[in-house]
């Protein structure tokens, strides 16, 4: 039995390529375009099925009522991973995701060989876990600017606070519109590889809480940088679980779930 000939499984949404671009270096632009409710249903956090780059036929899963993923028999060439949706456009149709060309993963291979007319699947959606606060402390690297920028663009006018952005290089930096009160600050690795530095947690390390306000820290990057900046926030700041989320986007040295 195929996920299409079982009972209360629907097929997935899949988003056809319409262009690419690169917007720096190391981070590949896909715009992809589908209905507006598969459009509406591919963010802001959005789980891809990811096809196998030499693979011209991948069996997709289906999705049970539950939202539980009914995967095929056998070898079926996707894999499943995160991404955030950088801008999504539901009444045009299109949907805008940022890839870090990271060298390795079937994401990042999709990515880098991404050509218009190439399909990606959608397995499920979730929110990126921030909140609106007087003043928000946001921190990441690269695979977090589409989220980081989606939350500065949602901000009110009012609201103060930082983003620190670990990034390789001045090369890597991106606009990202934010109120004024917020100041946007590029880290630079230089030659240290991505997920070995110690920059955004010493860099958060360095910041006092700001006192008496309503607050609302927002981190994601690599899985141990995380840990370490979640560590910091909850003892140094006192911050309880409704004060902040932070999540790891990435492991070094492992792959985010198997791959089909
Ligand atoms: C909620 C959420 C949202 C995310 N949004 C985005 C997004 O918008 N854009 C984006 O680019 N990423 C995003 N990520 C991160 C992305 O899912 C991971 O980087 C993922 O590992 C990429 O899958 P892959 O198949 O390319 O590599 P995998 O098969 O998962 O990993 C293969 C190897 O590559 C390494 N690796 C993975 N990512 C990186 C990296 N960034 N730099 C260096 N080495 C790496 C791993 O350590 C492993 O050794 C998000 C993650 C989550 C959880």
């Amino acid at each position: 039995m195929t996920p299409d000939d079982a009972p209360d499984v629907r097929p997935v949404d899949v988003l056809t390529v319409s262009s690419v671009s690169d917007v720096t270096p190391t981070v590949r632009r896909v715009v992809l375009a589908g209905t507006p409710e598969a459009v509406a249903a591919a963010g802001p956090t959005v789980v891809l099925l990811v096809p196998r780059v030499d693979d011209p036929a991948p069996r997709w899963p289906g999705i049970a009522r539950d939202g539980r993923i009914v995967w095929p028999v056998g070898t079926h060439g996707v894999s499943l991973r995160s991404y955030t949706a950088r801008r999504q456009h539901p009444a045009d149709g299109v949907v805008e995701i940022d890839f870090v060309l990271h060298g390795d993963g079937p994401a990042a291979a999709w990515a880098a060989a991404a050509r218009p007319g190439a399909l990606l699947g959608v397995a499920g959606c979730s929110p990126l876990g921030d909140r609106p606060a007087r003043h928000l402390l946001l921190a990441g690297d690269e695979t977090a600017v589409p989220a980081i920028g989606r939350i500065l663009g949602a901000a009110g006018p009012d609201t103060q606070g930082v983003a620190l952005v670990e990034v390789a290089d001045a090369a890597e930096e991106q606009q990202l519109p934010a109120p004024a009160g917020v100041a946007v600050r590029w880290l630079h690795r230089g030659g240290t590889p991505p997920g070995e530095s110690t920059l955004l947690a010493d860099a958060v390390a360095a910041l006092d809480r700001p006192p008496g306000v309503d607050l609302f820290a927002w981190v994601a990057a690599e899985s141990a940088a995380v840990r370490t900046i979640r560590a910091d926030l909850r003892g140094r700041w006192g911050l309880g679980r409704a004060q902040h989320h932070a999540i790891g986007y990435w492991r070094r040295g492992r792959a985010m779930s198997p791959s089909g």
